[in-house]
C-alpha cells in the first residue's frame, strides 16, 4: 500500500467535512493544519483543554482561547480496523492501524497510524502531522517521530 493510499486521518475525514461547513471557528483550526500547525482550544472558566478543538464546554463556559499544541507525543493505544467507515473505505484498503497520540496536557488524538517499520508499541515516540486529502479537505495522520 502507498504513503499515498494511506495517507489521510480517520478522525477527520467524516467530521472535519462537515465541521468545514459549519463553523468559521473550526476553519481557524482547519487553517492552522494548512499552516502545520495543530490549534487547541482551552476553557477560561475552568481550564480544561480540548483537542480537536471545541467552543463551548462542558462546564458551561463559552469563552475558550486557542493555543498552539506541541505535534509530539507518545502512542497512547493503537489498533487495526477492518472495517472502515463508508467516506474512509474510499481513501484506504482496510486492514489499517489506528492510532491514538498523547499530546501535551494529556490531549489525546485519534488517527491513522501510517509509516510504521515495527509492530506498534505503545508508549513509542510518536507525531501527529497535517495533510491535505486528494478532495481539497485537510487532515491529520500519525507517524513515528
Ligand atoms: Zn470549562
Amino acid at each position: 500500500m502507498s504513503e499515498r493510499e494511506m495517507g489521510f486521518v480517520v478522525e477527520l475525514s467524516s467530521d472535519v467535512k462537515n465541521k468545514q461547513r459549519m463553523t468559521a471557528e473550526f476553519k481557524k483550526f482547519i487553517a492552522g493544519l494548512e499552516e502545520g500547525k495543530f490549534l487547541a482550544t482551552k476553557c477560561a472558566s475552568c481550564g480544561k483543554k480540548f483537542m480537536p478543538p471545541r467552543f463551548t464546554c462542558p462546564c458551561g463556559g463559552k469563552d475558550l482561547e486557542w493555543f498552539e499544541v506541541n505535534p509530539e507525543g507518545t502512542l497512547y493505544t493503537w489498533s487495526i480496523v477492518h472495517f472502515a467507515p463508508d467516506g474512509i473505505a474510499k481513501q484506504v484498503n482496510v486492514p489499517y492501524p489506528l492510532g491514538v497520540i498523547e499530546l501535551e496536557d494529556g490531549l489525546k488524538l485519534a488517527a491513522h497510524l501510517k509509516g510504521l517499520t515495527t509492530k506498534p508499541k505503545v508508549g513509542m515516540k510518536v507525531k501527529v502531522v497535517p495533510q491535505e486529502l486528494d478532495n481539497g479537505n485537510m487532515a491529520y495522520f500519525i507517524k513515528p517521530a
